[in-house]
């Protein structure tokens, strides 16, 4: 069975105002570099039992800020996990990387440790929308990067939050067509969300915090995605778009259900265990009590049922432009997604929201600005 291994690196040099990640702001020189590599290897050691017969898909090191994790330590880290399992024929191993941390040295020392794919947070490219969203990095930052990844990796992925500060159509097609230059094989567009506790929350509650409209924010998504199309790129997923085979394998296994491994502070997990349930574990949020832990502990156990492991495999798959397989379903959960949920499938198709063809349930691309309402609908 296939395993994708997550890796969260809980560091920051400054927090975003908008950011509720589980990352704490710390300088470079004093994050614990070998230590936290020692206890990744070290959870990996305790939790062998439960990773017995998987087989490596894909290493994914995200935050936030891998990028400021020692390349040698990190390097460590995937020999460890490597190293757990029987070697596979292709391994994707993605570091997300800010630009403020991002040089070609670095590019040339992630790839001797055998990463291959980089995820950049560029966000915007219009300095006054990255002071904005507090933001350590200017445009010029985030070009410098992209040309440094680029110039050593053929798969870079670029993420970007859109509608935040009033953005116009005009502002953000000029975002995307400087990132076309790049010929990136990926693209991820996030509207910027806020969340609570966060101090864009407060400074929303006091009324000082420009948002856009749900029109504005519809336009924007509209425009954006007729012009990657018109590019070439594939909207797979409600926020991502590929080239043809350039899909993010790590993220394409949440999506379609399949087994992940959360390794580090505040990791999640999912693996399955017998009759068609799984267990979802959570690892400490503190990196500091990570680290102190015992290796093997987790903060937080929850087993799912098969109902509740279909009703993800709604929630993740629909979110896809080729939805989801039901037959797949059913091999995990052991339930049929049309009896389960029969009824309301029915309604959605009457609607046009839903399209069963074959053996594949999907939400429509010209119903996803729906596609919450669309989904809660089924339950
Ligand atoms: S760099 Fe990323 S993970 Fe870190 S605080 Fe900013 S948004 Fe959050």
């Amino acid at each position: 069975m296939r395993l994708a291994v997550y890796v969260h690196f809980p560091y920051c040099e400054r927090r975003c105002p908008y950011c509720d990640f589980a990352t704490v702001a710390e300088e470079r020189d004093r994050i614990p570099h070998e230590r936290y590599a020692s206890a990744i290897a070290e959870e990996l050691s305790a939790r062998a039992d439960e990773l017995r017969g998987f087989e490596l898909h894909s290493i994914f090191f995200g935050g936030g800020t891998p990028s400021l994790w020692a390349s040698e330590s990190m390097g460590r880290a995937i020999e460890a996990i490597r190293s757990r399992f029987e070697p596979s024929r292709s391994v994707e191993i993605t570091v997300e990387c800010n630009p403020s941390s991002l040089d070609r040295a670095k590019v040339c020392e992630l790839r001797s440790i055998g990463v291959n794919r980089l995820s950049i947070g560029v966000q915007s490219l219009d300095d006054e929308r990255l002071r904005f969203l507090g933001r350590l990095h200017d445009a010029q930052g985030a070009l410098r990067a992209l040309e440094a990844a680029r110039s050593e990796f053929e798969r870079v992925s670029a993420d970007l939050i859109f509608a935040a500060a009033n953005q116009s159509e005009e502002e953000l097609l000029r975002e995307l067509d400087a990132l076309l230059g790049f010929d990136l094989e990926h693209l991820s567009l996030y509207a910027l969300t806020i969340e609570e506790g966060t101090p864009f929350f407060e400074r929303l509650r006091r009324g000082k915090l420009p948002m856009a409209s749900d029109e504005r924010y519809a336009r924007l998504f509209l425009e954006a995605e007729a012009r990657l199309l018109r590019e070439g790129y594939r909207h797979y997923e409600v926020s991502n778009y590929a080239r043809p085979g350039g899909e993010s394998a790590h993220n394409l296994a949440y999506w379609q259900g399949e087994s992940y491994l959360g390794l580090g502070a505040a990791a999640v997990g999912c693996l399955p265990l017998p009759n068609h349930r799984a267990v979802r574990r959570k690892n400490r949020i503190a990196p500091n009590e990570y680290l102190d832990a015992p290796a093997a502990e987790a903060q937080e156990m929850e087993i799912l049922e098969p109902l509740d492991r279909l009703n993800e495999a709604l929630m993740l798959g629909l979110r896809l432009e080729d939805g989801l397989s039901l037959a797949q379903v059913k091999e995990r959960t052991g339930l049929d997604v049309l009896e389960e949920k029969g009824r309301a499938i029915q309604r959605g198709m009457e609607r046009a929201d839903l399209v069963l063809e074959g053996d594949r349930l999907r939400v429509p691309r010209d119903r996803w600005l729906r596609l919450d309402g669309i989904i809660v609908d089924l339950f």
